[in-house]
């Protein structure tokens, strides 16, 4: 998130204060959450968000002080407060950073991610919804899938094809979509986790005036690939810490798995891909305080969906039939999301394509469309 330096009081006495006054103290983590599964309490993270930016703060700069405290998840705002709001430092106008940033840091505004379509997942960049100008702005047509939050967002970031005579990844354009604008129309999707955070959307010449446009026309690539390192980061740093080898020790404990030579076994293995995952985020954290911190992102997001799947398998084994059939069970919600966490945010496949291409420096994949003109590519 960016944001001004923080105060005097960053994370002092006031901060401090208000805080106590609304959340309880944090305790030992006994409940497992990750990203928002299974809860989607939209006006309390709100109210927090409107809480710091009282006192001019935000999440980032407000991180020391949250830590200490039960406060609400802000996993609804994420895509505003992580990837939005560092994009438009980058690339945005004054005029959209002033229009767009504060009711977005204040909560006011939930932004969503309309860059996946039908055709267009791993490889992004073939993207096929278009914007063709009209007047003084432009109409959008096409299809987008698996957008978070949809049906409550109040904008959307999309990426449309504004040039299809030219390869691909040099005619996309990036937008910023009012998703009440006429001609959008947003499905929701129900997950197997229960959640139903994720939408289709539709797009029938839906208008967007061009002082909505973030970046050069044809240049929303440059664009999008700023949006996913900040998503692979956040993901990463957001999934972590929600399992602690201690709470599903503490299931075992009661469960009395330790008696029990394979589940012994099986706690052993889940607990060293916990330990992998923290040293992991503390690799990541450590490349960061150097300025690099996309080197290790990629990497740290492959270990944390492993280790959420491996401890959520055990805890269920664990529980037995009873972890299974309780649908309200946090352990049966973070068996059911991790899956998921292998796919949002670019899957495991192309993360490790990311990590031998960019980290290692090993060859590229094949790429056999790059120099094609978009509208000449088999799709
Ligand atoms: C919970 C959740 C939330 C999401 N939220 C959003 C959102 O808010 N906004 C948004 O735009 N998108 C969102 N997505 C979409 C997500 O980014 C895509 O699902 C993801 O990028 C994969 O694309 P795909 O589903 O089209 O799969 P595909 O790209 O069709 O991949 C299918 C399989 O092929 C493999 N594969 C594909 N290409 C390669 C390759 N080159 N090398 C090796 N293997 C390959 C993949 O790894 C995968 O296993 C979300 C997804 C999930 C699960």
């Amino acid at each position: 998130v960016t944001q001004e330096p923080a105060g005097a009081d960053a994370t002092g006495p006031d901060l401090h204060r208000a805080l106590a006054r609304r959340y309880p103290r944090r305790r030992p983590a006994r409940a497992v959450r990750v990203l928002g599964a299974g809860s989607d309490d939209r006006k309390a993270g709100r109210e927090l968000l409107a809480l710091l930016d009282r006192h001019g703060h935000t999440v980032e700069s407000a991180a020391e002080a949250l830590v200490a405290f039960e406060v609400p998840d802000f996993y609804p705002f994420a895509v505003g407060l992580d990837l939005v709001a560092p994009v438009l430092a980058e690339y945005g106008t004054r005029a959209q950073r002033a229009r767009w940033l504060p009711p977005l840091r204040a909560g006011a505004e939930i932004w969503c991610q309309l860059f996946s379509e039908p055709g267009a997942g791993s490889d992004l960049a073939a993207v096929s919804t278009h914007a063709v100008r009209v007047g003084d702005g432009w109409r959008l047509a096409g299809q987008k899938v698996w957008t978070s939050r949809a049906h409550y967002a109040r904008w959307g970031l999309l990426l449309a094809r504004t040039d299809p005579a030219v390869p691909k990844h040099a005619g996309i354009t990036c937008f910023a979509l009012d998703m009440c604008a006429p001609g959008v129309e947003v499905r929701p999707l129900r997950q197997m986790n229960g959640d139903d955070h994720f939408c289709e959307v539709f797009l029938d010449d839906a208008p967007v005036p061009d002082r909505d446009r973030i970046g050069a026309v044809s240049q929303g690539w440059a664009v999008a690939l700023r949006t996913l390192a900040h998503e692979r980061s956040a993901l990463a740093g957001r999934t972590g810490g929600t399992v602690a080898s201690d709470q599903l020790l503490r299931v075992a404990h009661g469960r009395g798995g330790g008696h029990d030579g394979v589940m012994r076994d099986q706690l052993a293995r889940a607990v060293v891909t916990l330990k992998i995952q923290e040293l992991a985020r503390a690799r990541s954290a450590a490349l960061a305080r150097q300025g690099r911190p996309e080197a290790a992102a990629s990497g740290e997001k492959i270990c944390e969906g492993a280790a959420v799947r491996a401890a959520a398998a055990v805890a269920l084994d664990l529980k037995g039939p009873e972890g299974a059939l309780a649908a309200d069970d946090a352990w049966s919600t973070l068996f059911l999301t991790g899956p998921s966490l292998s796919i949002r945010g670019g899957t495991d496949e192309i993360q490790r394509s990311i990590v031998g291409e960019r980290v290692l420096g090993l060859p590229p994949e094949p790429r056999v469309d790059k120099t094609v003109p978009f509208a000449e590519t088999r799709r």
